[in-house]
């Protein structure tokens, strides 16, 4: 299943609730009791479910076990198996009474189980549990993406973002391309200035880089150390550049001075670019070294400069 839909949470919409039953009764009556407090989506069957899901991702699904065609069961199983609902909450309601219906339900990966008839205040108390746990475990799962430091994207960040914009760009047959930025001789910085100040320049170089972010696509992370990095998707090369030359306008703009030591007066940035195809022959970390090396020529040609790969080039560059 793909679906264009974005992952990010609504925090100011209210959640979405997505009921799937073969019965029309049930139904109404869910869906009355969930309208006032949710945004209600409806399906009478799993094609009709997997229809919904297409081009809206709910933020928990109730689910009816006994279905013709498909059942809610197989569904779960089918929804757990798919990188875009595995983390889809899924509650059972069904009139399987059985212990060990139950039990399948939760090995499927269920995260609870509601009897028919249904209880309203059950079934409303229920809902809200597991949104609650859904929300934070959202809120948990964003924060572990953010560098503590500069508040930009983190080293983790930036491998989920590339694994998976190389697997969209893919599909598309679009480039993605990439910029590895590195402070200049930071180390002379961190010696002369001392480590308090050099994290107030990795926090004001972090905040300078992220002015030149136009695009919701595009993205700014922190890869480690003095290093940053964007993922520039639908880019090609001289997209790239132009973004790489806005950079070095803010970095100079923040004209921080540097240690004596250092080549330069003010601290600078070497920039490394370069352009990719997505294809399924290469790793998404080909790209990565390929900036990168364009890095190491930044930086062996003097500093305070971008380099980017003349190829491979795609036919309309
Ligand atoms: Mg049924």
């Amino acid at each position: 299943m793909q679906t264009e839909h974005q992952q990010q949470s609504r925090p100011s919409s209210p959640a979405r609730v997505l009921v799937v039953d073969d019965e029309l009764t049930n139904l109404r009556l869910m869906g009355d009791l969930l309208n006032p407090h949710y945004e209600v989506l409806i399906a009478r069957s799993v094609a009709e479910a997997r229809e919904v899901l297409r081009t809206q991702l709910p933020d928990i699904l109730l689910l009816d076990v006994m279905m013709p065609e498909v059942d809610g069961f197989s569904f779960c199983h089918e929804l757990k198996g798919n990188d875009e609902t595995r983390d889809l909450p899924i509650i059972f309601v069904t009139a399987l009474h059985e212990e060990i219906d139950e039990l399948k339900g939760f090995r499927l990966g269920a995260v609870d189980f509601i009897h028919k008839p249904i209880s309203s205040p059950i079934l409303l108390a229920r809902v809200r549990t597991h949104l609650e746990l859904k929300r934070r475990t959202d809120m948990l799962e964003q924060r572990a993406l953010i560098d503590a430091l500069t508040g930009i994207g983190n080293r983790r960040a930036y491998d989920l973002s590339l694994a998976a914009e190389w697997g969209r760009l893919q599909r598309k047959g679009s480039c993605l391309s990439m910029l590895v930025v590195d402070i200049d001789q930071f180390k002379l910085y961190n010696d002369f200035f001392g480590h308090r100040q050099g994290d107030e320049c990795l926090q004001a170089l972090a905040a300078a880089l992220s002015k030149v972010i136009s695009r919701a696509s595009d993205q700014l992370m922190r890869y480690g150390g003095e290093e940053f990095v964007f993922v520039l998707p639908n880019t090609p090369l001289a997209g790239a550049v132009a973004v790489a030359e806005k950079l070095m306008v803010e970095v100079r703009a923040l004209n921080m001075p540097q240690s004596p030591d250092a080549d330069h007066d003010r601290v600078t940035v070497s920039v490394g670019v370069a352009c990719l195809e997505p294809n399924n022959d290469q790793p998404p970390e080909s790209l990565f070294l390929l900036a990168d090396k364009q890095l190491y020529e930044a930086k062996g040609s003097g500093r305070n400069r971008i380099c980017f790969s003349e190829e491979p080039r795609s036919p309309d560059e």
